[in-house]
């Protein structure tokens, strides 16, 4: 399938990628979070048609495994093997005019929804989703969750939570207008965790002796996954989202009874969810849209936290 791009999304792990190289694979077109048009069927493909608004599924599998056939490709048995993990990951991707898609069951249609903005949805909101889903039996009425980075996953999630869930939300950042903005998305509090050591207290003080019921960390380095150590109650569960490049270390020591977990991206049948939870207004990408040829630029300011919801690329 051809697909023209209308929007393609700039990861923070674009970043770890650039920074890091973890991928030891021939170049690549970098733009793994996609939205646009079909422009060409491929041979054999029916059920679609040129036009169509589509956003692009970005964990490849192998298609035919377990969890594949499940519709989790982010957890295909066969990742190690494969050629690429998705376009933008090992494969060309979408920071590009046009990108191919391998298969059709890759592609979720966007109705109404404009492919422009709706890039985002494909990961910025599908992994804060896939992690706040796992996390659901934990999110009771009187449960507290913390986010950690509201950034473009983390920006999401606290809308995701809102719409999810009745548990108060409690949005951290070292960015106050991220705060401020995450209180506008229904966050009932705003802790700024640039001194850890006073969010920690912070945090303590609104949730008290029970702790915390779930922190999701979007952003994964060492301050950050402390601090979730720290806050986390009896019981309760840390979803560590954010690859920043820190450590758990996991102390055979209280709390009792908590647990991690280490979520990646989603499934296909997520995407079909993000998209209806986005067509039914309960969640919107905040993007700050920017031409390809600005690339570059882009990528400098989200390192320095100066990108507002989810930067994406318009060629
Ligand atoms: P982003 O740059 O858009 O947002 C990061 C946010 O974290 C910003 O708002 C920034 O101000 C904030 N921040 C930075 N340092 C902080 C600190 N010490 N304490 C509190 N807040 C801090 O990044 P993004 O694209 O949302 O990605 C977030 C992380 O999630 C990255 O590490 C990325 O690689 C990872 N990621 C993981 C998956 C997965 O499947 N597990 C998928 C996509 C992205
Ligand atoms: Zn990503
Ligand atoms: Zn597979």
């Amino acid at each position: 399938m051809l697909i023209k791009i209308g929007g393609a999304g700039v990861c923070h792990s674009d970043i770890h990628i650039l920074d890091s190289g973890p991928l030891s694979l021939p170049a690549f077109t970098l733009g793994h979070e996609n939205a646009g048009w079909i422009a060409e069927l491929g041979d054999g493909v029916s059920g679609w048609k040129e036009g169509d608004p589509v956003a692009v599924y970005g964990p490849w599998g192998c298609g035919g495994c377990h969890a594949c056939q499940s519709s989790a490709e982010n957890h295909c048995a066969h990742h190690a093997s494969l050629p690429s993990f998705g376009g933008g990951l090992g494969s060309d991707g979408g920071m590009a005019d046009y990108m191919i898609v391998p298969s059709p069951r890759l592609l979720v249609p966007l109705g109404d929804l404009d492919p422009v903005t709706a890039a985002p949805l494909s990961d910025a909101a599908l992994t804060p989703y896939h992690a706040i889903k796992r996390a659901l039996p934990y999110l009771t009425p009187d449960a507290t969750a913390v986010v950690i980075g509201l950034g473009g996953l983390g920006h999401m999630a606290v809308q995701i939570l809102s719409a999810l869930c009745p548990a108060q939300v409690i949005a951290c950042d070292i960015a106050d207008d991220k705060l401020k903005n995450a209180r506008g998305n229904g966050a009932a509090y705003a802790v700024n965790t640039r001194d850890s050591e006073a969010a920690r207290a912070h945090i303590r003080e609104i949730v008290g002796g029970r702790g915390v019921n779930v922190a999701f960390d979007f952003v994964g380095v060492q301050a950050t996954i402390d601090l979730c150590t720290r806050i986390v109650g009896r019981g309760g569960l840390i979803s560590m989202v954010g690859q920043g490049g820190g450590t758990i270390a996991l102390p055979v020591t209280k709390p009792y009874g908590y647990s991690i977990d280490l979520p990646y991206w989603g499934s296909r049948t997520e995407l079909m969810e993000v998209i209806a939870l986005a067509q039914a207004g309960h969640i919107k990408a905040e993007v700050e849209a920017f031409p390809l040829a600005s690339a570059l630029d882009v990528y400098q300011r989200l390192r320095e936290g100066r990108i507002h919801g989810r930067a994406v690329l318009i060629p």
